[in-house]
């Protein structure tokens, strides 16, 4: 089999970065991009603030323009997910995509994260039936509708402005009192009449059997259980790194994890394992942007050239 220089697993902005760097250095590098490719930015509408596009790009567009520079300079892309891994001998680090088994000298980590749910049975039975956490794929079937989110994030607020365009009442449920997003998209949400705030307030239940017709709530200060007549509801509370293709059959990430099950990077970009490096999401619940994933990918493609060049 032949040994790659370079495996990059993940094509959201940090894989993708990665892959530039580490194909301008002619390190070759293979990257996995998974059978839905392009990572979160794929689910959103217009981003405003990534450097160099003073009118804004489209996430997708954003995306497919990463694609073809990091193919421009030689990058092989493969569409499918890394499904396992083994760490255990350094100079031998091996994937498997499916039954094909792949080996590099060098490993990139940038598989993102996705966005955390409630964890009830009704909000699974009815995903896809009202239930959502992408308002930008679904916010168009909601034409003067009633829908809530759930979170008091930065992504709670750029959902509930973007789905004011469609619905009729958008009610932003929080689990506290107090925002945690920013004080300009707090503001913003805030000054927006179609948004309607619901504070102290946790979901019992997504209530509907064919689609959702309402939610259960309850008043997490004086445990007042209501009911809410809606038509949708859009998840924004968060989300959970991409790892599990790093655990084994108990559970066991070789690869250190935090507390939260994000991937340590130590020195820089590097892992606890030699010669695995890690970008963006996947390691970084603080800023979770594209320009930060970026440029961690681009951290993670030096640290790898820099190890390939020391260790042969
Ligand atoms: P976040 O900042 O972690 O906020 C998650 C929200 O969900 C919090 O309000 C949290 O409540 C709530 N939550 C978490 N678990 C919950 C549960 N089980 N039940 C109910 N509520 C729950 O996540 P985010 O909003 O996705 O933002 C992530 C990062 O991306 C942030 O750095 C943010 O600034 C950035 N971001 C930026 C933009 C932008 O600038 N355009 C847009 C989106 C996101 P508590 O507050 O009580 O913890």
């Amino acid at each position: 089999m032949e040994k790659q220089n370079v495996i990059i697993i993940g094509s959201g902005p940090a894989g993708l970065t990665a892959a530039i760097y580490t194909a301008r250095a002619n390190l070759k590098p293979l990257l996995f991009a998974g059978s839905v490719y392009g990572g979160q930015l794929m689910t959103t509408t217009e981003v405003e603030n990534f450097p160099g596009f003073p009118e804004g790009v489209t996430g997708p567009v954003l995306m497919q323009q990463m694609i073809q520079q990091a193919e421009r300079f030689g990058t092989q892309f493969k569409y499918e997910n890394i499904s396992r891994t083994d760490f255990s001998d350094p100079t031998n680090l091996r994937v498997w995509s499916g039954d094909q088994e792949y080996a590099a000298r060098a490993i990139i980590v940038a598989t993102g994260s996705t966005p955390r749910k409630l964890g009830l049975p009704s909000e699974d039975t009815l995903w896809g039936h009202g239930v959502s956490s992408c308002a930008t794929c679904d916010g168009a079937f909601y034409k003067g509708k009633d829908v809530a989110v759930i979170g008091g994030g930065d992504s709670a607020m750029e959902e509930a402005a973007f789905l004011t365009h469609f619905a009729n009442k958008v009610h932003v449920i929080h689990r506290r009192d107090q925002l945690r997003a920013s004080k300009i998209m707090a503001d913003r949400a805030m000054a927006n009449p179609k948004i309607e705030f619901i504070w102290n307030t946790g979901i019992e239940e997504v209530l509907g059997s064919e689609k959702v017709t309402g939610l259960r709530l309850k008043n997490l200060v004086s445990g007042d259980i209501t009911e809410l007549p809606l038509d949708g509801m859009f998840l924004a509370i968060g989300h959970l790194p991409t790892t599990d293709f790093l655990k084994d059959t108990a559970g066991q990430s070789q690869v250190a994890l935090d507390a939260q099950g994000f991937v340590l990077a130590t020195d820089h970009t590097r892992t606890n394992i030699a010669g695995v490096f890690v970008a963006g999401d996947v390691h970084d619940h603080h800023y979770q942007q594209a320009i930060t994933a970026a440029g961690m990918g681009c951290m993670a493609a030096m640290d790898a050239e820099k190890w390939l060049e020391m260790n042969g």
